[in-house]
Formats: structure tokens, C-alpha cells, sequence
């Protein structure tokens, strides 16, 4: 990922993150109810927020502003590089001198209303306006335009985490994301399974890592075809979207929409919880976890705990592996907003 390419050193810290954040419009309800713009960006990468008793700023390595089309979004949040990432990691086809497999994984944060559908699909189903289309169909794109020719074959899986939802009381704090019963096997949807979505088990190898017993994976040849399939596995709900590892040689990319994060409430830096929230989602909480204890330093990491939720498992190889992930943060600008888009700020800003 430009410039900050991956696994590259900075102070130490790999960078195998990059998060932007993308300030949407008001919308035209927001506007006639007199709420005020207060997420500005000042350029650089660094976000201000004015409001109430309020005045911070924030730095991301992107910030796209409500102006920004959803091709600056591609363009510039490194999306282009990271399909080209995991497309090198097909290795002999493209490349000799590369052998791993790639995972690299994109998925967009933020509390409800913030945008993350919009920048993953645009309004899909909705309108098929080109400039409208949204970081995935983008990347299908580039996808099907480097394999041309490469007899390379391109495959879709779509998959739901459902079930995460984990109470604060009154279980104590430490005992939250330790899985309740861990001889349980944690499953997922197949939303691409014919009929009512199939439950499949997350499992573990020592050779495949985490990996989805018997998950669908449908091969596609056009932007169409795999733009079907996401429609298709809609029309049930919004969720994963990664190919299935587990083949010797593949470049992975998923791109996830995660639950709204209104419910998530973290005190920041220091990785401790709230008790002031009585449901939070298991997921974007160990997501939380996994990364700032990623964004430390190799040497001071501590073990980390994937196996907390489901999606950390699933990006388990994208986030620690041979993998790049980025962090698409939304926030809405609205006045009205302002406690959520802080806690959104914190959260992706302690990625850093
Ligand atoms: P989320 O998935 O985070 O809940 P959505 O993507 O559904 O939020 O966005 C909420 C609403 O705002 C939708 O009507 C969507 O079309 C609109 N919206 C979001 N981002 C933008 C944007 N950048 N430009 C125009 N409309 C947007
Ligand atoms: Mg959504």
C-alpha cells in the first residue's frame, strides 16, 4: 500500500494497516432539520471536529471529505494496490518471485447512517450510475481486467456473522470476550447456499489456519456476474464477503461491511470496556482489541486473540499473516452525530 507499503517499518511498526476515513454528506433530512457540518478536513490526512465543547483533530492517512466521488475513494484510499496485492499473491502466474498468498482485506466502520454500504457498494440495486459504483465493483473491475488473458480463475463466497451480540452484564469485564462455551464451534452464514442460508463451522488447521468448512465459492467471469451474487446473498443480509483460502496458491480479497457501531463503546487506548453499554457486538470489540495490540511494536506484542470473535478469526490471516487490511472509517458530519463519529474517530485513529 502506497506510500506506506506493507510490512514496511515505520518506527518499528509494521503497517500492514491503512485506514482512511469518509465524511459523508448531510443528507437532505439532516439539512432541513438545521443540523450543522461540524467534521471537517483540513487536508493531509488530519480531520477537525468543532462542536459543543469539542476541538480535536484527528490523522488518518487518508480523509475523503463529503465532495469526494466514490472513484477519489478508490483511487485514493490504495483499493487499486491492494487488488494488485492479491493478485501477486497468485504468484507463478504473475509473478516468480512471489510465493505466498495474499489476504488482503477492506472493511468499512462506523455507526448506522455513516455511509459504509454506500462505500463498499454504492446504492447497489438502486441505480447503476457508473460514478456510483462503490469500492467492491471497482475492484471486481481491476480484478477481471488483470487476470484477462492470465487463465487465471476469479471466485466469490459471501458469508454472515450472525450471533455476536454479547451482554456487559452481569458478567465481569474479563470474562467478556472469552467465548462462553469454547468447546462450541463458532458458525457462519453461506449466503450464497441454495435455500435458507446454510450454518457452516469456522474451524481451525495447523495448514489452513481458520477457514469455513464446506462454504460456497462461485466462480464469475464478468462484473455482472459477481455483482449477481452480491444482489443474490442481499437479499438475505449484508455481510462478508471473502473467497475461500485453503487452495495452495490464491490471492484473497474481502471486503466486510460490519454491524453499525453504536453499540460498541471502548474507551479508547487503553483497550478497556465501558460498562456503560448493556449489548455490545463481540466483533468490532475483539476487531478493536487485535489491532491496537497489531499496532504495537513486534517485540512488546503480547499474544493475540483472534479466537475472540468470529470475524477476527476470519481475518485472522489478512490482519497478522501474509495480508493487508484496510479500514474504511465513516462518519456522518452532522452535529447530531457527534458523540458516535468521536468514538468512530478514537477507534480507527488508535489503529495508527
Ligand atoms: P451504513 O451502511 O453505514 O448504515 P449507508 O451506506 O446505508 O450507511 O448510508 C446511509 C445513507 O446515506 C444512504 O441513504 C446512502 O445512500 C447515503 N450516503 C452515504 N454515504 C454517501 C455519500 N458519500 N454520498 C451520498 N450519499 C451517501
Ligand atoms: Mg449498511
Amino acid at each position: 500500500l502506497s506510500p506506506r507499503s506493507p510490512g514496511e517499518e515505520q518506527d518499528g511498526r509494521e503497517t500492514r494497516l491503512r485506514v482512511v476515513l469518509r465524511v459523508r454528506p448531510l443528507t437532505c433530512t439532516e439539512t432541513r432539520r438545521g443540523d450543522r457540518h461540524v467534521v471537517h478536513s483540513l487536508g493531509n490526512g488530519t480531520v477537525h471536529v468543532n462542536a459543543a465543547r469539542h476541538d480535536a483533530t484527528f490523522t488518518f492517512s487518508a480523509v475523503f471529505d463529503a465532495g469526494a466521488s466514490q472513484e477519489a475513494v478508490f483511487e485514493g484510499s490504495g483499493m487499486r494496490q491492494l487488488v494488485e496485492l492479491a493478485v501477486e499473491g497468485l504468484g507463478p502466474c504473475l509473478r516468480l518471485s512471489i510465493s505466498l498468498s495474499f489476504s488482503c482485506t477492506v472493511f468499512a466502520y462506523g455507526q448506522t447512517g455513516s455511509g459504509k454500504t454506500y462505500t463498499l457498494m454504492g446504492p447497489l440495486g438502486q441505480s447503476d450510475a457508473p460514478g456510483l459504483l462503490g469500492l467492491m465493483q471497482r475492484s471486481f473491475s481491476c480484478l477481471l481486467e488483470q487476470s484477462r488473458g492470465t487463465g487465471l480463475a476469479l471466485s466469490a463466497s459471501y458469508l454472515e456473522i450472525y450471533n455476536e451480540q454479547v451482554s456487559t452484564h452481569p458478567a465481569p469485564v474479563p470474562a467478556l470476550l472469552t467465548s462462553p462455551d469454547p468447546s462450541a464451534t463458532p458458525k457462519v452464514r453461506d449466503l450464497l447456499s441454495a435455500g435458507p442460508p446454510r450454518a457452516l463451522p469456522l474451524r481451525w488447521s495447523k495448514t489452513r489456519g481458520f477457514y469455513v468448512e464446506n462454504q460456497l465459492s462461485v466462480d464469475f467471469e464478468s462484473l455482472e456476474a459477481v455483482v449477481e451474487l452480491l444482489l443474490q446473498g442481499q437479499q438475505r443480509h449484508p455481510a462478508v464477503f471473502p473467497p475461500q483460502p485453503g487452495i495452495s496458491k490464491q490471492g484473497t480479497l474481502c471486503f466486510v461491511d460490519l454491524a453499525g457501531s453504536e453499540r460498541v463503546k471502548d474507551t479508547g487506548s487503553s483497550g478497556e470496556l465501558s460498562m456503560e453499554a448493556n449489548n455490545i457486538n463481540r466483533s468490532l470489540l475483539a476487531l478493536g482489541h487485535c489491532i491496537s495490540l497489531l499496532a504495537k511494536p513486534r517485540g512488546k506484542r503480547t499474544h493475540i486473540p483472534y479466537r475472540d470473535s468470529k470475524l477476527t478469526r476470519l481475518l485472522a490471516r489478512s490482519l497478522g499473516g501474509s495480508g493487508v487490511t484496510l479500514m474504511v472509517a465513516c462518519v456522518s458530519p452532522s452535529s447530531r452525530c457527534l458523540s458516535e463519529t468521536l468514538s468512530t474517530l478514537h477507534y480507527a485513529s488508535r489503529a495508527r
